[in-house]
């Protein structure tokens, strides 16, 4: 074990409190500075008609295993739950159409299936379906995602499932998404085997069960147990505590807030990019996308049949939102809690602070295929998130003593934040 040596630790989200529980288990003293009023980052509560749902992340990605390690760790598997099963749906401007069953990313695997027919129409699904025979190319890994696909699949594809899959989980256009990005690797298997056989390798690769879990009361009980376990070996939290700069003095940091200082050894950033790269200016800026997250609750019995399971994707320009989840449908303990009630949530890219409230209400109706009044709703909150679609950092250490973590070093999501703590030499 290391020297035990004094740490701050900027943020309060998954990654700086799994940072600081890390550092405190190794021994060394630990204060952590959070801006917000309260811990979880983009893991955290928000009060919708009297209900606390997730602010931000509501799931993770099973993949790995990874989180579910930690949530058994922290006693919680018993609160561990899936998500209701069936496709999502996507709404295109003539159509709306589940997501073909047989994909990966929205790539069809089976184009002339009947459910690829259906969303893409016959000549969409044909001219998808000779992929399969056209001549092999070299792909960059850094070419973009919608030019190959298109190039490969047809631009009905990639319009109608591609684009709006990559924009949900990416938050960027699938023509201006890296094929790396999309993920790691894929540009080699294109190469290697065209697009349609790679996303069906992929596929068959996928474990069975459900790509992600959530937690009964909401995925904010982790980042509520990480700090009642963090603070349980000893370290401290200190909400409502912007750190506005960082500085060197001797051997130590300062870290300054707007009550004085805190100095220590050495600090973790694990606040969003954008505040990494204005405490740290090694750290490179990146462009701060913008994610908005309207929810609803809603008198609406109309939608007690579920018209469109649990979740609806937009295709580009048929509503502002990009995507809807019905969280009612999606969530049995979301039910459980707004019986009568419906709860849907609508996500918007945004580029600059916008009220999204005009938009919510049309847009929900339209795709959930069910007229809804203004009379119906009983609540609507709009929250927004900064650095919604981080990319990767150069350096982890950018300055001797100073270590970046989560989405400060570009790791997007809560499997890739777990796995990267669990793979961490911090402190030792
Ligand atoms: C809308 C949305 C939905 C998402 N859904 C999912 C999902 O379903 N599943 C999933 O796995 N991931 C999801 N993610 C991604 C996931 O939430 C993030 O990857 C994760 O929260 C990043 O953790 P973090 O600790 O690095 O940063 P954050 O969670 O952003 O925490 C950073 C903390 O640093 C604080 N901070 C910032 N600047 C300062 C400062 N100067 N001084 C002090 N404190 C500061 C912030 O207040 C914040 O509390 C979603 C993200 C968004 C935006």
């Amino acid at each position: 074990m290391a020297e035990p040596r004094s740490w701050i630790v900027i943020g309060a989200g998954p990654a700086g409190l799994l940072a600081a529980r890390r550092l405190a288990a190794a021994g060394h003293e630990v204060t952590v500075l959070e801006a917000e009023d309260s811990i979880g980052g983009r893991v955290s509560r928000v009060r919708v008609d009297g209900i606390e749902l997730d602010a931000g992340a509501e799931s993770f990605a099973t993949r790995g295993g990874h989180v579910e390690r930690l949530v058994r760790e922290l006693g919680l598997e018993d609160r561990m739950v899936a998500p209701t099963g069936g496709p999502a749906w996507v709404v295109a401007p003539d159509r709306a159409y589940p997501m073909p069953a047989a994909g990966w990313l929205g790539i069809p695997t089976a184009s002339l299936a009947p459910d690829v027919v259906r969303a893409l129409g016959v000549r969409g699904a044909a001219r998808a379906a000779i992929e399969r025979w056209i001549p092999r190319e070299d792909v960059a890994p850094d070419a973009m995602l919608g030019e190959v696909a298109r190039r490969r699949l047809g631009d009905v594809a990639v319009d109608r499932l591609l684009a709006p899959v990559t924009r949900g989980i990416f938050s960027r256009p699938v023509d201006e998404l890296r094929v790396d990005a999309a993920a790691a690797g894929l540009a080699a298997e294109i190469s290697e085997m065209g697009l349609t056989r790679a996303a069906a390798r992929r596929r068959a690769k996928a474990p069975a069960g459900s790509a992600v879990l959530g937690l009964v009361g909401g995925v904010a009980g982790l980042t509520d147990a990480l700090a009642a376990d963090a603070v349980s070996r000893g370290v401290t939290i200190l909400t409502s505590t912007v750190v506005s700069s960082l500085r060197r003095k001797g051997r130590q940091w300062e870290a300054w807030t707007e009550d004085g200082r805190h100095v220590a050894d050495q600090v973790v950033v694990a606040a969003s990019r954008p505040a990494a790269a204005a405490l740290v200016p090694q750290v490179e800026r990146a462009p701060d996308r913008q994610v908005a997250l309207v929810t609803l609750s809603l008198d609406a019995p109309e939608l007690d049949a579920h018209p469109r399971g649990s979740g609806v994707l937009a295709v580009d320009g048929v509503t502002r939102a990009k995507a809807l989840t019905h969280a009612t449908a999606k969530w049995d303990w979301v039910a459980k809690a707004a019986p009568t009630r419906h709860i849907v949530r609508l996500s918007y890219a945004l580029d600059n602070a916008e009220d999204l409230a005009p938009h919510a209400v049309s847009d929900a109706s339209r795709l959930l295929g069910v007229p809804i009044a203004d009379r119906q709703v009983r609540d609507l909150v709009q929250v927004v998130w900064h650095d919604a679609a981080p990319t990767r950092a150069g350096a982890r250490e950018p300055v001797p003593g100073v270590h970046l973590v989560g989405a400060s070093a570009g790791f997007s999501g809560l499997a890739a934040i777990v796995d990267d703590d669990q793979r961490s030499s911090l402190g030792e």
